[in-house]
């Protein structure tokens, strides 16, 4: 572990490094809210907010980072396509579960229920569902730990890296979350929010701009958590698994956080012949394929 400091940095950047997070979080969701009340097609909101975001904390970084970085670029555009295209595959790989499903189980009506109590359920939904696959694919040496490890490469993070996934981490996730979300008879606007939840905050969780949460460390997966289960100390990195909420981790006793301390080395050890180097592409996606 080591230590950062941040009082060098000039008044303005100290400002921008605590409110940057609230104003995205509280800017989305405003949009989000406006989006449904305005009867907005909630894909194209998603993906414009989605867009939004990552330019904004790309431009943080440049202002207030958190470590020096170099962007391995075409590799972080290319994983990005791949996993946004994994994510469509992974809903109609779920809708098509779901419908078969439907025929058979009877009791997942649709539910009557309050929209904001919809929201609440869909993401303790998504929170308990990521939280799970997550820390079963961090069991070491099985084949879901394979398609995992390639996000666990990459010896830098910030926030174009987010996308550096697996396809079939993607599916394995998202085709699942789905069916729950899904099946559970939750209204689209209700998904909509738990879906742009995680968008969010993946591209809070791992960006190199020197955001600082404060006391919101114990509720959301910000940088100081999220840093921490990118670290190549095993203890470290099999902390922090929620998407976007402390509240399982702290359940389950994973949660991991020393205030003002982050990661010391980021990524997987080389010690390990099996993992391939982090910038070509090909290798990266036949790992789970190798012995
Ligand atoms: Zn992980």
């Amino acid at each position: 572990m080591k230590t950062i400091h941040t009082q060098h940095l000039s008044i303005w950047k100290k400002i921008l490094s605590v409110s940057l997070f609230p104003i995205i979080l509280l800017s989305s969701i405003g949009t989000a809210i406006i989006a449904i009340s305005s009867d907005f097609d909630l894909n194209i909101t998603l993906f414009t907010i989605y867009l939004c975001i990552l330019i904004t904390l790309s431009i943080a970084e440049l202002i207030i980072p958190r470590n020096n970085i170099s962007i391995i670029f075409k590799r972080d555009i290319i994983f990005t396509v791949i996993s946004n295209l994994a994510s469509k595959v992974s809903l109609i790989i779920a809708t098509t579960i779901t419908i078969a499903l439907s025929d058979y189980i009877s009791f997942f009506e649709k539910l009557d229920i309050a929209l904001w109590k919809e929201i609440i359920l869909a993401i303790l939904i998504t929170e308990l569902t990521i939280y799970s696959l997550h820390r079963f694919m961090h069991r070491k040496n099985n084949f879901f730990w394979k398609i995992h490890s390639i996000h666990h490469l990459p010896k830098q993070i910030y926030t174009l890296m987010q996308s550096v996934i697996h396809p079939l981490n993607m599916i394995f996730v998202f085709a699942i979350l789905n069916i729950f979300l899904q099946l559970a008879g939750l209204a689209i606007e209700a998904i909509f929010i738990a879906i742009l939840l995680i968008t969010i905050m993946s591209a809070i969780g791992h960006t190199n701009a020197n955001l600082k949460l404060g006391f919101l460390n114990y509720m959301f997966q910000g940088p100081d958590l999220h840093h921490f289960h990118h670290s190549q100390n095993i203890n470290e990195s099999n902390k922090n698994l929620g998407a976007s909420l402390t509240l399982f981790d702290i359940i389950f006793k994973t949660f991991y956080y020393y205030p003002h301390n982050y990661a010391d080395k980021i990524g997987i050890t080389n010690g390990d012949k099996e993992y391939a180097q982090e910038n070509t592409i090909k290798e990266q996606l036949l790992i789970p394929f190798k012995k």
